[in-house]
């Protein structure tokens, strides 16, 4: 779930705070944003439009690379970032597929590989997005973050933490009313929700005929 991704970003920012602390705070910043960028396709072409598995890993690999030689607040900050948003979009593939409930386990897409121009399989690590195992992950990111971390930082910790444990809570009920707004949407604009937000619609019509 995107909170367990915004503390991978900040986590693979922890090193700094003692290698190079001058660049901590921008490192922080640069792993949470990408961690979360991503996922802003959520409602456009989710888990495609903006989940790059193979080129964000190659840029981060040649990014990191050059801030290792060239380290200013612009080669660190662009490095995480491409560390953070592949780490993403790596990690997704871990979890669940692309479908209204995951828990399920029908969908054969995780995430679009752009560079071989299909979708790969989720491999079910953890079984969903907000499943008690991934709270647990978020949680598990998190202890180090809080030990680590002071002020604001650490507070953003805190609060993305309380974001995933409200979202473990009603993941599975978020689902049910995903559906019911899903009923309400004007024709018009049906084609512009995404897909998995009308499945249950799609089955409706096809087990009626109508
Ligand atoms: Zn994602």
């Amino acid at each position: 779930m995107l909170p367990t991704h915004a503390l991978g970003g900040m986590a693979l920012a922890l090193p700094l705070v003692v290698v190079a602390p001058e660049f901590a705070p921008l490192a922080l910043g640069a792993g949470l944003v990408g961690g979360i960028v991503p996922d802003l396709d959520m409602y456009a072409g989710h888990r495609k439009t903006l989940h790059f598995p193979v080129y964000y890993s190659v840029l981060a690999v040649l990014v990191t690379s050059v801030a290792v030689l060239v380290p200013t607040g612009a080669t660190v900050a662009v490095a995480v970032f491409l560390l953070a948003a592949a780490l993403h979009c790596v990690t997704d593939v871990l979890g669940s597929g692309l479908e209204l409930r995951p828990w399920e386990g029908t969908s054969d897409r995780a995430v679009y590989d752009h560079y071989r121009r299909t979708w790969i399989p989720p491999r079910r690590l953890v079984r969903y997005d907000g499943s008690p195992a991934d709270l647990g992950l978020s949680v598990t990111l998190a202890l180090p973050l809080l030990y680590t971390l002071e002020g604001v930082f650490q507070w953003l910790v805190l609060g993305t933490v309380a974001v995933a444990a409200v979202y473990t809570a009603l993941r599975r009920r978020l689902a049910a009313l995903a559906t019911v707004v899903a009923r309400r949407v004007p024709t018009a604009i049906r084609p512009y929700v995404p897909k998995r937000y009308l499945e249950d619609l799609d089955s409706e019509t096809s087990t009626t005929g109508s």
